[in-house]
């Protein structure tokens, strides 16, 4: 049976984001370099407002979580507590014929996908990036790049006990830059060497943990439709016993109906006390909490919802993109919610010409003080809007001949295209409860 799948083509997201400026190849004018991509001006906007939109919901709005950034390079001790030294790798066979090395999920038997030659036995292949710290280039200054970003937190755990005096349940929170050497990339900005993480690592009574696992599944399901994502291309799917990590009690991943099918977006874990407790073997370091009431120093357990920035990215990019007939042409609409997108108004003049053009300028430049907005002044409305419709700018305000008499401008809803004349000197205050989703 073919397996589901988003219907939308994912050429068309690669070409879209490639041609309006929200995703190009590294280091393109080189032939590019293997799973690594750059955000471009549309695309940084778009990345920034999920991060933004997360730190919100997990951060800003709870008073149970705060937030940490730490760096990139850590202890390579932290790394061997972690189990990641030892264990974070993906088993690999290598072509005798044509030298390509897979792994072992890509293929079946002992056939080579690519020529057909013979695979050796697969082989543990550690996935982390290894670097020198120092002017040294031997063992001693091994250093590798963070694999996840969540080490980062455990070994805070102390200093953020101490420092916000937080009561259990409690979370730390971080978003960053994590690195695998993936062996197989691909799907765009899906699996890529070089990606970014929103990760939550939420402290608990043991005993509580059940409880605030299935409240975690919720409430990230819950924050990608409050975002306008489509339930229906959302779905969990329970890790079975033999996927789990052996300190785990259970895991659930959401996933996202990608046009290569059902794939992973976020992981939510129960990893139990195990980080805590390898960082306090390891590091000589108790890592426990005073527990008030029963007067007994434990060690939490942690629930960890753990999110990609770039899987949401493409996520939200294919869940918005829709083509509509319009007259004898097809429109492409990004509906990204108004949170998302990487502009939030467009201010248009209907022509070059002076006395609009200052017009136009002047609330330009009054808006962006609050937003990014952006100030098109080429070519047709017709094709402004269009243009406007594909990178989903929600409003456009057209500043028109009338508007040097009334003082009023038109506003132009996206996704419905109806338009309203409002006052200039009101458009702040009817953009304002659109632009977070408050009002439609
Ligand atoms: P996968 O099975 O797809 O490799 P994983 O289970 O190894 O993912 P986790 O270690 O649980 O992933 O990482 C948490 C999240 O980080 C993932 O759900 C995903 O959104 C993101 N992520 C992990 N690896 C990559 C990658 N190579 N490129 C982009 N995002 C990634």
């Amino acid at each position: 049976m073919a397996q589901e799948s988003n219907p939308i083509d994912m050429d068309k997201i690669v070409s879209l984001s490639r041609r309006r400026g929200f995703v190009f190849q590294s280091s393109e004018i080189y032939g590019g370099h293997g799973g690594c991509w750059d955000y471009g001006p549309l695309g940084v906007q778009l990345k920034n407002n999920v991060k933004q939109a997360w730190w919100q919901s997990i951060v800003q709005e709870r008073d149970d979580v705060v937030g940490v950034d730490s760096s990139i390079l850590m202890n390579p001790r932290v790394w061997e507590a972690s189990g990641h030294v030892a264990g974070f790798s993906d088993p690999m066979s290598d072509c005798l014929k044509c030298k390509m090395r897979w792994r072992a999920d890509d293929f079946e038997g002992k056939i080579c996908p690519s020529c057909g030659g013979e695979l050796t036995e697969p082989r543990q292949f550690n996935l982390m990036f290894k670097t020198f710290m120092g002017p040294m280039e031997d063992t001693a200054s091994v250093a590798y790049l963070r694999p996840e970003t969540a080490q980062g937190i455990f070994v805070n755990f102390d200093n953020v006990l101490n420092t916000t005096r937080k009561k259990l349940p409690f979370g730390i929170a971080q978003i960053g830059k994590s690195f695998r050497n993936e062996i197989t990339t691909g799907n765009f900005i899906f699996r890529s060497r070089e990606f970014e993480q929103m990760e939550l690592e939420y402290f608990v009574k043991p005993g509580t943990d059940d409880y605030w696992h299935e409240h975690w599944l919720q409430a990230r399901i819950d924050w990608y439709t409050s975002l306008g994502m489509k339930r229906e291309n959302l779905q969990l799917r329970a890790h079975c016993s033999d996927e789990l990590a052996h300190y785990a009690k259970a895991c659930s991943d959401i996933q996202y109906l990608f046009p290569m099918g059902w794939s992973e977006l976020e992981g939510i874990a129960n990893r139990c006390d195990f980080d805590l407790k390898q960082h306090s073997k390891h590091s000589g370091k108790t890592l426990e909490y005073f527990d008030e009431e029963s007067k007994e120093h434990i060690t939490p357990y942690v629930i960890e919802p753990s999110a990609g920035v770039d899987r949401s990215v493409l996520a939200f990019l294919i869940d918005a993109y829709t083509e509509e007939p319009d007259k004898d042409d097809i429109r492409a609409v990004l509906k990204l919610h108004p949170r998302l997108a990487p502009f939030k108004a467009a201010v248009l003049p209907l022509s070059k010409k002076e006395p609009l053009v200052n017009m136009a300028k002047e609330i330009h430049a009054s808006l962006r003080k609050a937003w990014m907005v952006t100030y098109d002044e080429s070519q047709s409305i017709g094709r402004r809007y269009r243009r406007q419709d594909e990178i989903g700018t929600p409003y456009c305000i057209t500043v028109d001949f009338d508007s040097l008499d009334d003082n009023q401008v038109t506003v132009r809803e996206r996704d419905s295209m109806t338009q309203e004349r409002i006052p200039i000197s009101e458009i702040k205050a009817y953009l304002c409860p659109r632009l977070t989703g408050e009002l439609k």
